[in-house]
């Protein structure tokens, strides 16, 4: 796609650090890192988001997602690695490339803002009445 900016990154129009490639993904660096070794797994086809992915990109994602989760254990030694993906802007998606954020929290360094969310019971009829929607909603494939 022209005017995206991870497609630009694919093609090598724009730099970037390069952690990991495939014939399928592209791992590299965040610039804006929530924590040291914050990276991002891109497919090289372009698709917007989770609805839109092929199957065959978004298996390649987290074959590789593994991978450099193993190596992020291995050189980092981090507490814990958070996968997110975000898909729409009502939920911040900045940049209209899929992508899968691996962010590990580094030894010593603060909680993920992510994943200190406090634990508090729902209403058992809403949550089933919502996930009987969503449950209406599933398609066979
Ligand atoms: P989001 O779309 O909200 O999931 O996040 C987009 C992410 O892409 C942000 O964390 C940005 O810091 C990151 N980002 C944007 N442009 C670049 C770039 N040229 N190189 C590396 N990371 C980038
Ligand atoms: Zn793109």
């Amino acid at each position: 796609m022209e005017d995206c900016i991870f497609c630009k990154i694919v093609k090598g129009e724009i730099p970037c650090t390069k952690v990991y490639e495939n014939d399928d993904v592209l791992a590299f660096a965040d610039i804006n890192p929530i924590r040291d070794g914050h990276t991002l797994i891109i497919p090289k086809v372009h698709a917007e988001n989770i609805w839109e992915i092929s199957g065959e990109s978004l298996t390649a994602i987290h074959l590789a997602s593994r991978k450099v989760a193993a190596a992020m254990k291995k050189a980092l030694e981090p507490e814990g690695i958070a996968f997110v993906q975000l898909n729409g802007r009502g939920v911040n998606q900045i940049v209209m490339h899929y992508h899968l954020h691996l962010v590990p929290r580094p030894k010593g360094a603060p909680e993920l803002p992510l994943t200190g969310w406090e634990m508090i019971p729902g209403d058992m009829e809403k949550i089933k009445e919502i996930a009987d929607d969503i449950a209406g909603a599933v398609q066979i494939a």
